[in-house]
């Protein structure tokens, strides 16, 4: 439960030092409120429920300047997501210094993805070499505020969100009207949200939350009025688009079973000049 999630106290006391090392600020007298050492850059792409790492194995070398997690609550599956990178990150290294050894062999949960299915068991090298990604341990649900300060995020992920079919666990879905709120407040102007399920309802729940629908009557304060949809060539031609649709484990799975998949994309709107 929740006194087991360590969460920091606010953004500018997390320590984000030993997930990205490689861009830790060479001057340790630039600290965090909890005196650890800091970063160069902000971290800016969240991954909400990133299940075994696939979309932040194949965004790395996509934004390679980019700092980028992934939030999952199961601890079994974020320690393999964990020791996943690291298996990544030392293959690069071992690869820049012309040494090929058989990749390393991660402590894998029993559901997780089969090997071959696994993105970046690769033996080239790629841009930023794995070290602008990392998974924390995060009830999203409830800390996100914590970890990223207003603003701070350019790109949430929600891919293959659990459906919490009925409708007494519909409390449950990670999209909401309160969490959109969240999110509209960690995402800046321009920044978007990406959405991508299997399941049709659960689409438009999602179209729902985000936009104001024909003829609703939504208060002035609502985060609706905070996003519009994007559509067209935008979508298209979107790189992050295809890596969501194609390199999660999830979506690997639906597509196997001939699946439908509907995705969805925010863009976060100016602040109006009420807020
Ligand atoms: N996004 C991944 C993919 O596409 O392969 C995983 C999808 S899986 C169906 C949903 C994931 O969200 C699970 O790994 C689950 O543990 C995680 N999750 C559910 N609720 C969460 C929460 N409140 N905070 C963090 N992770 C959560």
């Amino acid at each position: 439960s929740d006194h087991h999630l360590e969460y920091p106290i606010s953004p500018a006391h997390m320590d984000w030092s030993s997930h990205y090392p490689a861009f830790v600020d060479p001057d340790p007298t630039h600290q965090t409120l909890s005196g650890t050492r800091r970063l160069l850059k902000d971290v800016e792409v969240v991954d909400i429920g990133c299940g075994f790492g696939g979309l932040l194995v194949g965004l790395a070398p996509l934004l390679p300047e980019t700092l980028i997690v992934g939030l999952e609550i199961r601890t079994s599956v974020l320690d393999y997501v964990r020791s996943r990178i690291h298996a990544l990150r030392l293959r690069q290294q071992q690869l820049k210094q012309g040494i090929v050894a058989p990749i390393e062999e991660t402590e894998r949960p029993a559901e997780a993805p089969a090997p071959e299915d696994e993105v970046g068991t690769t033996n080239a090298l790629v841009p930023g070499n794995y070290e602008n990604i990392s998974g924390i341990r995060a009830n999203t649900m409830k800390f996100l505020p914590n970890f990223f300060a207003r603003h701070q995020l350019s790109k949430i992920f929600i891919c293959f969100p659990d459906p919490h079919f009925k409708v007494r666990k519909h409390k449950a879905r990670i999209v909401s009207e309160s969490l959109n709120a969240e999110y509209a407040y960690a995402v800046r102007p321009g920044g978007k949200l990406y959405s991508i399920t299997d399941v049709e309802e659960y689409h438009h729940w999602i179209l729902r939350h985000f936009t104001v629908q024909v003829g609703e009557d939504v208060s002035m304060g609502s985060s609706k009025f905070l996003w519009e949809r994007v559509e067209g060539e935008e979508l298209e031609n979107d790189p992050c688009v295809k890596v969501m649709s194609s390199e999660t484990e999830e979506s690997k799975k639906v597509t196997r079973n001939n699946g439908n998949k509907y995705v969805a994309v925010f863009r976060r709107k100016e602040d109006p000049e009420w807020v």
